[in-house]
């Protein structure tokens, strides 16, 4: 521990409330060996609700902002073998409006409220110095892009349950426990 502040439990988020199992959870596993480690961020359950609140809309704003391009161009006489390509570029491009449009869109909130917006936790050194060391870390259970569960896991509770229930994995589950001390944040096994 480099200081106090990070093993105090206090939520980064906001700096004020308690963090406690919607905290979040950031595994990472090890390329060389069977190690595994846990950075958990300890969030209140205040900023856990905002976050929250956060996701309905900003997927809607998403959807729409690469929707309307596409609207747009819809009425042109445009040829055939253009048209495909020209939709597909007018969708990305509303898509990565729509991103960056929502991500200001959630900070600005955020700093409304006195916190930080969900996305904010890459700033986080401790995360930034273990992702960017992408030859020992990686940050998915098996090499490769997900594990096929399909769900989005993102809470120490939702870590919780997958390690005890369909990855069974009393290595990482007890990586997520040392996270947790680490940070200050209580851990129940239940
Ligand atoms: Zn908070």
């Amino acid at each position: 521990m480099s200081s106090a502040e990070s093993s105090s439990g206090a939520c980064w988020f906001c700096g004020r409330g308690e963090g406690r199992e919607h905290s979040v959870a950031l595994p990472f596993w090890s390329n060389v060996s069977d190690d595994v480690q846990v950075l958990v961020l300890p969030r209140c359950d205040r900023c856990h609700a905002f976050h929250d609140r956060q996701k309905y809309p900003s997927g809607l704003i998403v959807v729409a902002f690469a929707a309307v391009p596409m609207l747009l161009l819809a009425p042109w006489p445009i040829p055939e073998s253009l048209r495909g390509v020209l939709m597909v570029v007018a969708m990305a491009s509303g898509f990565v409006g729509g991103i960056v449009f929502t991500a200001n869109r959630e900070a600005r909130q955020a700093h409304a409220h006195g916190t930080r917006p969900l996305p904010d936790y890459v700033q986080h050194p401790p995360y930034l110095a273990l992702a960017a060391d992408t030859r020992t870390w990686r940050q998915t259970r098996t090499p490769g892009i997900g594990d096929g569960s399909g769900s989005r896991r993102e809470t120490v509770a939702d870590y919780r349950r997958y390690f005890t229930g369909i990855a069974n994995d009393p290595v990482a589950l007890a990586a997520l426990e040392r996270g947790c001390i680490a940070a200050g944040v209580s851990f129940d096994r239940q």
